[in-house]
């Protein structure tokens, strides 16, 4: 076994016990992305110096007997649209081609303090919005299963890069579904955390009240390392929750004796495919012979959810995105006759449709006369529906669905058809809706050899439930296939 297909808690007892060095490891990661990444096009940037520089001070300190934290040492990627200073941070988009990040994000710098590796910045679609990673001004992502179908978006080459074993683990963003959509279609463990309890600050905002940073990685229990590394009040994100964290990792456990898990069977079943829902069901045997209760459920107003995201989401990147100007920083379009012309012209080359669609929807639903229409009852929508699925935590400790209704679809199967696109969301958008945490784990790969993803949700701050569900359906689901390339 090579060292970047060993999971993150198993390369941490290994650099502990100083069997590798973590420049060992980031040679090992970076000697594989050089080696697969030009098919799979995971990675917008790679930081190999900047990288091999704090894998040297890692190894020096525990050469000097210093004690160091369980992800010192180990090589993580970030999205691209979370600012590391010194480092390009692009969004994807020809408006930050040449953006260099002043500053780094909390979470960017919550990890160097423990002395992760941070290793490069992952492709994403353009601002994050999309969800197959087609949007991107850098080119798809593949999925490594099948190079001819789409990663998952927008966090597409998160889930890649770690499904490739280019990375055991990385961050990425999660507005609609774009952790936990990419992970079900790579075969990998996606977390939305909890809206409120990983800071934003350095995380370039698409929709600020629904926006997360969260993991994305190989197995539950480095997705909680990863959790509890980056968890936490940071002042400067006004959003951010004022509670203590207990290590999520240190209690996981797999004994989920008398679990509660509630199934909105009518919501999903007559959207999915029929291997997804063998899959899920499978999964749902399993948790069942471990002793999880499964109960039916019913979901209230969820037939809002999918328009209510877009309205509200496009409503508040209209407004996120009017800095990207030509003004302050960014792209400036050239040969403009007068100021005006200068935002036309930048905004028009600038970005790609779909980012113009969203702005140009967003500005619709707020405008005077449709604000009320549009805008206003999709949040009256989006609080029935949170009331609706707070209720259910009454009578089950989980909810469980599938994550994406499909499996990976075709490169180009969806790009002329912006609605399509949309409906990959059906099932993630409840959890950015309502702020509740909600991971996605693979579930098997269905008949046509491709991953699928079951989906749990857990009321707020929970995130020890869904670890402990996810972690004991892992262990007793075995390995899934990798992928082959
Ligand atoms: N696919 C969704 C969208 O396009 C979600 C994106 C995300 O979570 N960043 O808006």
């Amino acid at each position: 076994m090579q060292l970047y297909e060993y999971n993150a808690f198993e390369l941490s007892e290994l650099l502990e016990d100083k069997s590798i060095s973590s420049v060992e490891l980031t040679n090992s990661v970076i000697d594989r992305i050089n080696a697969v990444d030009k098919q799979l096009n995971a990675f917008i940037t790679v930081c190999s110096e900047r990288a091999i520089g704090q894998a040297k001070s890692v190894d020096e300190k525990r050469i000097n007997g210093e004690k160091l934290p369980r992800l010192a040492g180990i090589p993580i990627g970030l999205k691209d649209n979370i600012s590391l200073s010194g480092v390009k941070m692009t969004c994807a988009s020809r408006m930050l081609e040449n953006y260099i990040a002043p500053y780094n994000a909390t979470v960017a710098d919550k990890l160097e303090t423990i002395g992760a590796v941070l290793i490069g910045k992952l492709n994403m679609d353009e601002f994050a919005m999309g969800s197959s990673n087609e949007n991107s001004f850098f080119g798809a992502v593949k999925n490594p299963y099948d190079t001819n179908r789409v990663a998952g978006g927008s966090s597409g080459g998160c889930a890649v890069a770690v499904s490739a074993g280019e990375i055991p683990c990385a961050l990425g963003s999660d507005t609609g579904g774009s952790i936990r959509q990419p992970a079900a279609f790579c075969g990998v463990v996606g977390l939305k955390p909890t809206y409120s309890a990983v800071s934003r600050y350095g995380l370039t905002a698409f929709a600020s009240s629904f926006d997360q940073i969260g993991p994305v990685c190989r197995c539950v229990k480095d997705t909680a390392l990863m959790f509890d590394a980056i968890s936490g009040h940071d002042r400067r994100d006004s959003t951010s929750a004022q509670r203590e964290y207990l290590s999520c990792y240190d209690s996981i456990t797999d004994n989920i004796k008398g679990l509660r898990i509630g199934v909105p069977r009518t919501l999903f079943e007559d959207i999915c495919s029929e291997d997804v829902l063998d899959s899920f069901n499978s999964a749902l045997a399993v948790l069942e012979q471990f002793g999880a209760q499964v109960v039916d459920i019913e979901l209230e107003n969820t037939k809002f959810a999918l328009p209510a995201y877009y309205v509200i989401s496009s409503a508040e990147a209209s407004s996120n995105l009017a800095r990207f100007d030509g003004v302050r920083y960014g792209f400036r379009a050239s040969g403009c006759k007068d100021l005006n012309d200068m935002y036309i012209s930048t905004r028009s080359e600038g970005f790609g449709d779909e980012v113009k669609r969203r702005i140009m929807l967003g500005t619709f639903v707020l405008s005077a006369g449709y604000y009320d229409s549009y805008y206003k009852n999709a949040l009256s929508a989006a609080k029935l529906i949170t009331c609706s699925i707070k209720d259910q935590f009454e009578k089950v400790d989980i909810i469980a669905m599938p994550t994406s209704p499909e499996t990976a679809f075709k490169l180009g199967a969806k790009t002329n058809d912006p609605i399509e696109m949309y409906k990959s969301d059906v099932f993630t958008v409840f959890a950015n809706l309502t702020g509740l945490p909600a991971i996605s784990v693979p579930c098997g790969l269905a008949q046509n050899s491709l991953p699928v993803g079951i989906q749990f949700m857990a009321d707020s701050f929970c995130e020890q439930r869904l670890f402990d569900a996810a972690y004991a359906y892992e262990c007793a689901r075995g390995a899934i296939a990798k992928p082959s390339i």
